[in-house]
Parts: structure tokens; C-alpha cells; sequence
């Protein structure tokens, strides 16, 4: 490897780089990978990712007796993504992955030594929009973090290990096109202010997402809640999403995203408004700020993340509480990403069985301990009372807390066979799958269980679904369709593939997967 230039120059060491510089690499390549971020931060978001993922016709739901084919997938994807028909790769796309996602992500990943935990779960099941029709949610032993680190070993041992080059620190400013080609990208190292040049005979952009650029999201989401926090990071700032329309290729669907609705302040925030995302309990009241609860539809989390996004969207007030108590807590309160699930980033099966069998009250105490927008108290008007202190105004009245609470107990103690609210009906669905049953509490009145707790919970950012358009074969297409000569873009930057491979929803955990995908058809192409 000589001078600045390599075969290949890749921005961006996020999970989508790392795969596609794995692939050059396997394919004789040179590789220089540059990344904003320092060394300590490679992999990007999938560090800190759960590590689920939607996989179809795998052995394991096989095994668990789920039927499942890629039509079948396929139909699911469509009625969810509401593609409209000028979206020739994103459709595309989504029919590669509903395909390939069983030999291409899942045993390919298990040939890299990576394993997957023994349940799938049945995630955005479908609201008024059918979605997965089938459990398809695997999830990583490791989470993210071990994805990431397994490509990091492999690179570090790689034979051809001295033909790869990592460059870190380096913020890319702009591609270097040279007689209708791109030959590489310039930036700066943003420590010391050197500038540098990298050429490549192809350049793959590998630099994620906007939604870690709160103006961004603004930008294309003009209904976005006055508050929302960064569940991205803010170097997915689509700076290279610019770049690339400035040198003719073409993003779309910028204005479809996959946020989430319970995000609270980090209580160790690393940038400015970091947001946890976390997993909604199902059997938990969700109350506006008046504490009214959320109807006539109520909000269920695993349905349609999509609408409930909108949904808390539209309310007067740009937060929302979820009330609930300990027990509920204990069994289903989670946070997604694996810094706050240790167990499965470690691949500690025992202790994660105990957990979920006998609840979690470990994370419980550690949000009660950490975060002020978790307020735990032994009586209704006590936690009222620490609502309206949080918000520094009587915003959540007592009478309306009280008359949602005790209306939804009086509703649970008429027993099954008269319960008749749409919130019950869906515990009872999510309870009939035997995994989702494990994290879902039997309904019980929620005052009939102390302490009680409430939940101050905003909407909060997290991937791009649009993005750079790309072809199969992860190459940038310019405005008029042609694919723009020496450039390719993966990952996140090229929303899964094809500028939006998700449409408008997606069927959940089809990013890492889709990140895998896009980078395996860039190398595969490149060759
Ligand atoms: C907490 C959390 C949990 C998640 N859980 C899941 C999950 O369970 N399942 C799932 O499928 N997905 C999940 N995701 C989403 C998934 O992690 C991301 O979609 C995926 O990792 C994106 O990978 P990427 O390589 O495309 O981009 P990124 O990970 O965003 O990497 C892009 C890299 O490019 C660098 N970069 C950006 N701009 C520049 C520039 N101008 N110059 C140089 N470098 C630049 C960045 O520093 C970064 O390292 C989760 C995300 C988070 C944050």
C-alpha cells in the first residue's frame, strides 16, 4: 500500500464499512477506512445497538414452528413500507432482503462465529396497517457490540490485514471527481486541522444516517413534537447525504424515519440532548400531560411504532407519562441497546433466564436511581405530585389520572371473558406467543400492586429509513437513474438500500441486517 491511495476508500466505520471492508479485503483488495470518530467509537451506532434483527425462513423459526417464506415476508414488507410506484429500488431491495436475509445475514453471520439467542420475538405486528404476519425478530447473543467486535477481530487477523488501512478522527468534507468519476474524498483531521486527501479507483459512503441532526429531522419531519431527543449520534449529521446530491446522485424519502416514542434524557449523556429509547411496557397506562390516557385507540407498544410516533406527535403537550407499577416494571421495563442489557451483550444465559424470570428489578433500581423522569412513589397522589414537580407546573391533574387508573383496574377485575378494552385485547394477543408471553405480565389491577410507577417519555430519534439511492449492487444513482461512476453507498446512508428499502415502516430490525446486505452487494459488485 502506497502513499494516500488504495483500491478502495471507504467513509464511514460503522457496521456497514467494517462488512464492506471485511468483503474488499476477502476479495484481494487494498482498503483505506476513514471515520470521524476515534478509534475506541469504530463500529459506529451498532455498538451501541441491541442487536435484533428480521430474518426470514430461518432454522430457528423452523425450529420454533413458525412458517415463514420470503412471499409471505414480502407481503408483510409492502403492506408496512406503502412503497409508491415510482419506488423502483427501493421495491427492489426490499424483495433482495426478504430473499437473501436467511443465507446472506443469518448463516453468514453464524459462519463468522456469532450466535443467536434461542426465542424470535413478534415485533410491529400491525395496527390498522398489517405487518409481520409471523415472529421474525432474531436477536443477537452479544448485541451490536459483539457485531461489531467480531468484525474487528476478523480484520485484525485478516491474511491480507496489512492491505487495510483505518484513518480515524477525520471529519470528510467533500468526493474528489475527477473527469465525471469520483476518485476518492478530502477532509480534515478535525485534532489538529491537517487536511488529507484520499483516492481510491471507488469511494463507498458508509457514514449512516441524519438523524443525529436535530435540524434535519425538523427539516423533514415538519409535524416533529417541540422536544425530541438524539437516540442517533451527531455525527450521522447526512452532511455526506449532501455531499453526494452536490455531486449529482439523488436521496430520497428523507422524511420517513424510524423513531421511537418512549425516549427519556440519558442520565450519562454524551452529546448534547441524548436520548435512551425505551421499550414501552405493555400493560402501562400511557397518559398525556393532563394524565388522560391516550385513546379512544390506546397506545400499545410492538404494533406500529410508526403511528404511535405520529400519534404522540399531534399531542397539545411534546411529552407523554406511562403509568405503571413495580410488578409490570420488573417483567417488561427494558431499554433498548446493549449498553443497559449486560447480560445478552456478555452472552450470560443464566442470569439473563433469571432476569426475565423473575423480573428485572435491577434495571428497575437503576432508573429509579439515575434518571428524574422515572418517578417511583407508594401512592397515586404521591406520584402525581412528583409528576407536577418534575414539570415545574400543575400540567397532570389527579382526577384524570385517577379516573384512567381506576377505569382500566375495574375493566381487568371484570375477569377475561368480559374484558373489553382494545389495551387488553392486545396483552392477550403478545401473551399467546410464547417468547413475547415470557416479557408480558398476566393483567392484574395496576393499583393493586405498589410502588407505582411513572414515566416521562418524549419522542426520540433514531435511523434514517430514506437515504442515498442505490442500485442492487449498492452503486449511488445520479438524477437521471445512471449509476455515478467509482461511487457506491451502504448502510444507513443509503436507507438499507436503494434510497429507502423500508418505505415508510419498517417490519423492525431489518438495519443491521440491511447494513450487512447493502455493504455484501457493494464488495460483490466492486469485486
Ligand atoms: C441504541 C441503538 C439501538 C439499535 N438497535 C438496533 C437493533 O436492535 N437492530 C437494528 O437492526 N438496528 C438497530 N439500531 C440501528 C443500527 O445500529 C444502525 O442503523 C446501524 O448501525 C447503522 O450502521 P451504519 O454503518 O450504516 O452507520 P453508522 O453506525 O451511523 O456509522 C457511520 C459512521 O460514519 C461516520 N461518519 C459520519 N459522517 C462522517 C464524515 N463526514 N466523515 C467521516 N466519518 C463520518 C460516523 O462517525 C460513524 O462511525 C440501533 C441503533 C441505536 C443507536
Amino acid at each position: 500500500m502506497t502513499g494516500q491511495s488504495t483500491d478502495i476508500v471507504i467513509i464511514g466505520a460503522g457496521i456497514a464499512g467494517l462488512v464492506a471492508a471485511h468483503e474488499c479485503l476477502e476479495n484481494g483488495r487494498t482498503v483505506t477506512i476513514v471515520d470521524r470518530h476515534d478509534e475506541t467509537r469504530v463500529g459506529g451506532l451498532a455498538r451501541t445497538a441491541f442487536g435484533g434483527m428480521a430474518l426470514v425462513g430461518t432454522s430457528l423459526q423452523k425450529k420454533l414452528g413458525i412458517r415463514d417464506t420470503p412471499e409471505l415476508a414480502l407481503s408483510d414488507w409492502r403492506s408496512f413500507a406503502e412503497f409508491g410506484a415510482e419506488d423502483i429500488w427501493p421495491q427492489r431491495w426490499a424483495e433482495a432482503y426478504v430473499e437473501q436475509s436467511a443465507e446472506r445475514v443469518y448463516h453468514w453471520l453464524l459462519d463468522k462465529g456469532l450466535r443467536y439467542m434461542p426465542a424470535v420475538n413478534w415485533v410491529e405486528r400491525g395496527d390498522f396497517v398489517p405487518g409481520n404476519s409471523v415472529p421474525r425478530y432474531h436477536l443477537l447473543w452479544g448485541t451490536g457490540l459483539g457485531l461489531v467486535q467480531n468484525f474487528v477481530d476478523h480484520l485484525a487477523v485478516h491474511p491480507r490485514r496489512e492491505h487495510l488501512r483505518y484513518v480515524f478522527g477525520c471529519r470528510i468534507e467533500d468526493l474528489v471527481e475527477e473527469g465525471g468519476r469520483v476518485v476518492g474524498c478530502r477532509g480534515e483531521i478535525e485534532a489538529t486541522g491537517e487536511q488529507r486527501e484520499f483516492r481510491g479507483d471507488t469511494t463507498i459512503v458508509a457514514t449512516g444516517g441524519i438523524n443525529g441532526n436535530l435540524q434535519k429531522v425538523r427539516e423533514h419531519w415538519p409535524a416533529a413534537p417541540a422536544e425530541i431527543l438524539n437516540g442517533s449520534h451527531p455525527f450521522c449529521d447526512g452532511h455526506l447525504h449532501d455531499v453526494v446530491e452536490n455531486h449529482g446522485g439523488r436521496v430520497t424519502h428523507l422524511e420517513h424515519m424510524w423513531n421511537y416514542a418512549a425516549g427519556i434524557p440519558h442520565p450519562q449523556a454524551h452529546f448534547d440532548n441524548h436520548g435512551l429509547s425505551l421499550i414501552p411496557c405493555k400493560s402501562a397506562l400511557w397518559l398525556d400531560h393532563t394524565g388522560r390516557r391516550i385513546g379512544p385507540h390506546p397506545l400499545v407498544t410492538g404494533f406500529d411504532t410508526n403511528d404511535m410516533c405520529a400519534r404522540l406527535a399531534a399531542l397539545e403537550k411534546p411529552w407523554s407519562w406511562q403509568v405503571l407499577n413495580w410488578r409490570i416494571a420488573a417483567k417488561e421495563f427494558a431499554i433498548s441497546g446493549a449498553e443497559h442489557n449486560p447480560h445478552i451483550r456478555e452472552s450470560r444465559f443464566l442470569p439473563f433466564m433469571k432476569e426475565i424470570l423473575l423480573g428485572n428489578h435491577r434495571l428497575v433500581r437503576q432508573m429509579q436511581q439515575e434518571s428524574d423522569h422515572f418517578i417511583v412513589a407508594d401512592s397515586l397522589e404521591e406520584l402525581v405530585e412528583r409528576m407536577n414537580a418534575l414539570d415545574g407546573a400543575d400540567y397532570v391533574e389527579f382526577a384524570n389520572v385517577e379516573h384512567s387508573v381506576r377505569g382500566f383496574d375495574d375493566n381487568v377485575r371484570r375477569g377475561p371473558s368480559q374484558w373489553n378494552d382494545d389495551q387488553l385485547r392486545r396483552i392477550q394477543h403478545a401473551r399467546a406467543w410464547k417468547s413475547d408471553r415470557l416479557r408480558t405480565c398476566a393483567p392484574k389491577p395496576l393499583l393493586d400492586f405498589r410502588p407505582l410507577i411513572a414515566i416521562k417519555v418524549r419522542v426520540v430519534t433514531r435511523k434514517s429509513l430514506g437515504g442515498i439511492q442505490t442500485d442492487l449492487e449498492s452503486r449511488v444513482l445520479s438524477r437521471a437513474g445512471e449509476p455515478i461512476p467509482g461511487l457506491y453507498a451502504v448502510g444507513e446512508a443509503a436507507g438499507f438500500g436503494g434510497g429507502g428499502a423500508s418505505g415508510k415502516r419498517s417490519l423492525e430490525g431489518t438495519f443491521l441486517s440491511g447494513c450487512v446486505l447493502t455493504a455484501r452487494a457493494a464488495a460483490d459488485a466492486i469485486g
